[in-house]
């Protein structure tokens, strides 16, 4: 675990603190989205940790649509 980023989260529409996929939370990835690279994935912890919106260090919608967010 690499702690913490901020990024611009789609959903918030603002920075916020972003942190890395726990193993099982990258294996779902892979399995909702088909994710090839799950660990480059972050997730928003805006909205006291609910947001939940994923996006990649690069790239604020790797998904091409609107936000996704891990369940
Ligand atoms: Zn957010």
């Amino acid at each position: 675990m690499a702690g913490t980023r901020n990024f611009p989260c789609e959903t918030c529409g603002t920075d916020e603190p972003h942190r890395q996929l726990s193993k099982g939370e990258q294996q779902q990835l892979v399995g909702i989205a088909g994710a090839k690279h799950p660990g480059e994935y972050w997730m928003c912890m805006g909205h006291s940790g609910t947001c939940r919106t994923l996006r990649t260090g690069f790239n604020q919608r790797p998904f091409g649509g609107g936000p996704r967010k891990l369940p």
